[in-house]
Order: C-alpha cells, then sequence, then structure tokens
C-alpha cells in the first residue's frame, strides 16, 4: 500500500504489482467486474487490492456474514492447503476460508508458502478464478508473495508452488 500510495501521490507500482505484472496474462478480472477491460497484472493487482479494501471493510463493519476458517481434508486427498471459494458479488463477502489440516501439520510446508496459499484463497473470495496454473493472476501473484516479489529462478518450478493452492 505503501508503494502504491507514493506519499500520497497514489500512482506508484507496488513490488507486488510489478512482480505480478511481469507474469501474469490471463484472467484479470473477477467475476463481477463490469467495467473497462483490464489488460495486465498491474491492473488487475491495483483492482484487486482495492477489492480486499471492500471487502476487509465490510467484514469489518460486519455488512458481511462472519467470516470463519473451517478445516477439512480433501477426498480425495490432495496437496492442497487453504482453500476459497470463488465469490461472485463485489460486496458483503465474508472472507472465510477451508485449512486442509493434514498440510498444516507438514513442516516441510513454510509460513510464506502458507501466505501465498491465504492470498490465492482470498483472491477467490475477491471474485477471481482458476485456473491456478501458470501466467494466471490468481496463481502468479500469490507466487510472486512466495518469492518475496523477486524474479523466477528457474530452479523452483511454479508446479512446487501452486500445488498448494485450491
Ligand atoms: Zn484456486
Amino acid at each position: 500500500m505503501d508503494q502504491k500510495w507514493k506519499g500520497g501521490a497514489n500512482n506508484g507500482i507496488s513490488r507486488l504489482a510489478s512482480c505480478a505484472n511481469t507474469y501474469a496474462t490471463q484472467n484479470f478480472q473477477p467475476v463481477w467486474y463490469q467495467g473497462p477491460p483490464v489488460t495486465n497484472g498491474l491492473e488487475a493487482t491495483n483492482l484487486a487490492m482495492d477489492q480486499f479494501t471492500q471487502l476487509i471493510r465490510d467484514n469489518g463493519f460486519r455488512l458481511a456474514s462472519p467470516a470463519k476458517i473451517d478445516y477439512q481434508i480433501p477426498s480425495p486427498v490432495t496437496s492442497s492447503t487453504i482453500r476459497g471459494e470463488t465469490a461472485s458479488r463485489q460486496t458483503e463477502v465474508p472472507l472465510s476460508f477451508i485449512i486442509n489440516p493434514t498440510q498444516l501439520d507438514r513442516v516441510d510446508i513454510n509460513s510464506i508458502v502458507l501466505t501465498g496459499s491465504m492470498f490465492h484463497a482470498w483472491l477467490h473470495r475477491a471474485g477471481f478464478q482458476d485456473p491456478k496454473t501458470t501466467s494466471y493472476f490468481i496463481s502468479e501473484a500469490p507466487m510472486c508473495v512466495t518469492r518475496g516479489n523477486q524474479q523466477k529462478s528457474g530452479a523452483v518450478p511454479d508446479a512446487a508452488i501452486y500445488q498448494f493452492f485450491d
């Protein structure tokens, strides 16, 4: 937010937006969106962060029904860590998600990967859609988070990260 706000000018480019702009090329728009076409990852990131502001506001002022964190082991078993349903409306959406407790027990899944997984789940709550593969906004933006917004190195295949998204 500080990077975008840029001391009040509000015309900065956040490191997250810059990273997502580099890698995301598809599915830039939430399902509820009806404005002019969103054509790149920079615009999509700014739209997503505006939508999170809306959701956090609605949740904080109790305009949404109470958000819940549930847990459920997927059947059949998957590598999913955190799952959020794609929301179809722009307002009054609870920031709920479902944890896979089996994956939380794994010591090899670190907190930054879980942060990316939660971001992926919340992008669904913001109305963005899968597939969660390379080049799609809902996958690339959370993968940027897991890399600290650094460039891809090639050392870690995308699938090694997005396997934990749902
Ligand atoms: Zn997903």
